[in-house]
Order: C-alpha cells, then sequence, then structure tokens
C-alpha cells in the first residue's frame, strides 16, 4: 500500500540570469535574520502544511544547497534544462513512493514571500474542487491592478487588452500525483504545471492571494523582498545629566575644547560637565551602567581624566554590545561665558568622539535667567540625550 500525502515539490533549480548576480537567486538572502529565498519559500510551506512531504529540486553538483541547515526536506539533483523538465524529473523520482491519488504542490523557491494562510486556503480549496471534480487542480494566483497592453519590439503600443478576468498566475500549483505526471509528459514545453493540465482539456481553478507572493527575479524584486522581510529596527534612547561647581585656576573644558575664561569647573577629571552628561546618556540608552560606576572619582586613574577618553570608551563598550549611535542633543545650562562662539567647534569634537557627523550632534547653550546655582554663577549644568539603534 503505497502512501497517500501531501507532496510538497520546490523548484530550485534556476540558474537566476535575469538577477546579474554570481548566486543563483534562490540562494539570494533576504530578511532579519537573513535567510535564502529557497529557506524562506520552504518555512512558509511547513508553516502552511506541517503534515506534507518535502523536496527540494535542484540542478545536479549544486553546491550552495548543502551549506543550508534544511530540516525535515529531500534535496533531489532532479534539475533538468526547463522548469517542467525539473518538475517532471522529479515527480518520476519519487512516484513510487506515493499514491497515485497524493496532492503535489509546486512551488517556485523565487516565491519566497508566499503567505502561508494563502496556501492553507489553496488546499482547502483543492480538498473541495478535486472532490467534487469541478476541476483537476487549484493554482495560486494574484490580481492584476495595471492595464494590460501589447508592445512591439520597436516600443510601439499594438494592443489594448481587456483587464477584466485577468489574473496573474503564481504558485504554488495543486494537482493529484497521477494528473501532473500524465500532463508534463505531454507538454515539457509549458512554462507552468497548469498550462500542461489544460492542455490535455482539463479544468484548473485558480484562487487570488497576496501580491507578495511575487517571484523574486530582478534586482528591483529583491530590494522589495527586503524591505518586506527586514525586522523595524530596534531603537532607544537615553538621559544623563551633569552638574559641576566653578573653581578659579582651572581650565574650562567643554565638549573636550578649551574654552578661554577666567574660572574653571571644579572635579576629579578634567569636569567636561557637558562630555558627563553624554556619557550617562549613552549608558542609560544601552542599559551599560553609569559614569560614576565605570569611572569611580575614587579611582585615581581617572584624576585628571580627559573625558573625551572616557567618552570614546563608552562609545567602544556600546559598539561591542552591537548598538549603533543615531544622535545626541544637548542643552548646556551657564550664565557665562558665552557658549555660541565656541559651539562649532565643541559639536565637531563631540562628533569625533561619539563617530558621528556634526550635523547629529547638538549642544545649546542657555542661561538660567539668573535663577539657581547657575544663575549665580556657582557651577554650570548639562543635559543630554541619545538615541541609540540594535544592529543586527
Ligand atoms: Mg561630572
Amino acid at each position: 500500500m503505497k502512501k497517500r500525502g501531501i507532496l510538497v515539490l520546490i523548484v530550485a533549480a534556476g540558474t537566476g540570469s535575469r538577477m546579474h548576480s554570481e548566486t543563483p537567486k534562490q540562494y539570494l538572502k533576504v530578511g532579519s535574520p537573513e535567510k535564502t529565498l529557497v529557506e524562506f519559500s520552504l518555512h512558509a510551506l511547513q508553516k502552511a502544511l506541517p503534515e506534507a512531504h518535502f523536496f527540494i529540486a535542484v540542478q545536479k553538483g549544486d553546491t550552495y544547497i548543502k551549506n543550508l541547515t534544511l530540516t525535515n526536506a529531500r534535496i533531489l539533483e532532479t534539475g533538468g534544462a526547463t522548469r517542467e523538465e525539473t518538475v517532471y524529473n522529479t515527480l518520476l523520482a519519487i512516484k513510487d513512493e506515493f499514491d497515485p491519488e497524493s496532492f503535489v504542490f509546486v512551488h517556485d523557491a523565487a516565491r519566497a514571500l508566499v503567505d502561508p494562510a494563502d496556501v492553507r486556503a489553496l488546499y482547502t480549496k483543492a480538498l473541495e474542487e478535486i472532490h467534487s471534480k469541478r476541476a483537476v487542480g487549484v493554482v495560486l494566483a494574484m490580481a492584476l491592478p495595471d492595464t494590460v497592453k501589447r508592445m512591439n519590439l520597436n516600443e510601439t503600443l499594438t494592443e489594448d487588452i481587456d483587464r477584466a478576468g485577468l489574473i496573474r498566475i503564481a504558485t504554488p500549483q495543486v494537482f493529484p500525483l497521477h494528473v501532473l505526471l500524465i500532463a508534463l509528459k505531454e507538454s515539457k514545453e509549458a512554462t507552468d504545471e497548469s498550462s500542461a493540465v489544460r492542455s490535455l482539456g482539463l479544468p484548473v481553478k485558480a484562487l487570488i492571494g497576496s501580491a507578495k507572493n511575487f517571484k523574486i527575479t530582478n534586482p528591483d524584486d529583491l530590494v522589495l523582498a527586503k524591505r518586506l522581510t527586514e525586522s523595524p529596527m530596534k531603537t532607544r534612547v537615553g538621559i544623563g545629566y551633569d552638574s559641576h561647581r566653578f573653581v578659579g585656576n582651572r581650565k574650562l573644558i567643554l565638549g573636550g575644547v578649551h574654552i578661554p575664561y577666567e574660572k574653571g569647573l571644579d572635579g576629579h577629571s578634567d569636569a567636561d560637565v557637558l562630555t558627563h552628561a553624554i556619557i550617562d546618556a549613552l549608558l542609560g540608552a544601552a542599559h551599560l551602567g553609569n559614569i560614576g560606576l565605570l569611572f569611580p572619582d575614587s579611582d585615581p586613574a581617572y584624576k585628571g581624566a580627559n573625558s573625551i577618553a572616557l567618552l570614546k570608551e563608552v562609545v567602544k563598550r556600546l559598539k561591542e554590545n552591537s548598538w549603533r549611535i543615531l544622535n545626541v542633543d544637548t542643552v548646556l545650562i551657564t550664565e557665562a561665558p558665552k557658549i555660541n562662539p565656541h559651539l562649532k567647534a565643541i559639536e565637531g569634537s563631540l562628533a569625533q568622539a561619539l563617530g558621528l557627523t556634526a550635523e547629529d550632534v547638538s549642544v545649546k547653550p542657555k542661561t538660567n535667567e539668573k535663577l539657581g546655582f547657575e544663575g549665580r554663577e556657582e557651577g554650570m549644568s548639562a543635559q543630554a540625550i541619545a538615541m541609540i539603534a540594535k544592529v543586527n
């Protein structure tokens, strides 16, 4: 007794000449994490038809498939000169194991974004149509929203075609094993299974599914497929604050830039209040602690430390944790000295340490209208916000 089952045949034997790529298109990668188109197709069909037997048809000597981990799928080196030859060769190789009434789903590996729900709906429709003998098979199709015309070799429009009733044929296409074997034996020139079956005079039905089931054929299709399969960027923001007291006989350092002034800021390090606020914003966004934990002022190593060097160390730690800095914005609150003449230098210095362009770093000086410790010119405070993104 032969097994009555659902057979899924993924055709991955093309050379993909239209993609202008060394790698055959079924092995190009999309998504995050990246997977090849053949893996995308297999996983979508396995999700839709977990009970099925899976076969992947490749060309003889295919070296790409060997590098993939494909579970519950048999690889057959049955690739032919044409797609229909490949399908026919594959069916010949497996036909003796299965009942001739078994359903065969033939799917193009390049239709990698097929919706599992559409495939399941196709199976339900195939059961109804085939058992009621209204059709011998069912194919997944897509609507045709565009106006269709014919054009000759001189790029002249030659015929307006009535769009009513026109659809785009996709895959999977489902037929009983014995029907496909007869049809493909008769017409190996057919461009899809439904044409071969229809050339026998047998009725085939279509199910309109998602337009995402387009065939990834050209470089533009690949760009679109990548966009549709990328995970949204994971971003975080962090906030930082710092303040330091003014004292005499100290250099005033802001964002790593020496600002000529009669006073400087007091502190264990160079007391660069602006850079300290940025460090805490970055550490907060990445949840990597805070400046006091990383660079304790009880540690003599940080006495007089160059805060820009500390910032660079923090940038390195974010990188090690797969975070990329998107932008940093800051507020610097002080009555004096005037900061605006030094903005370009400060933003440039910070951008360099952050690995950003000056456009992505903003410093906004403010007075405090004579209020509070900043207003009394006892000290200076800084606030910072940073946005970071996870690198895939
Ligand atoms: Mg500080």
